[in-house]
């Protein structure tokens, strides 16, 4: 697993403050994910991203987008 440091502002936040977000996986996130089921596989999930408390909130709505979707809303300020 990544460490948990969020992917929008590179914080590296307490554990118990933020957490993991799963985004919909696109069809690279399918192949990586079947990959990683395989036995003796072992590897973060491509669709699996580490936030802080302050971008939790607003990436947990928009869970069910892709991961490509998901970053160019939250990149915007
Ligand atoms: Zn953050």
């Amino acid at each position: 697993m990544m460490p948990p440091i969020c992917c929008i502002c590179d914080e590296d936040f307490e554990p118990g403050k933020g957490g993991l977000i799963y985004f919909v996986e696109d069809e690279e996130d399918k192949i990586a994910n079947q990959r990683l089921r395989q036995p003796g596989f072992v590897g973060h999930p491509p669709n699996a991203f580490w936030f802080c408390a302050k971008h939790y909130t607003k990436a947990k709505k928009i869970s069910h987008l892709t991961k490509h979707e998901a970053f160019s809303i939250l990149k915007q300020k």
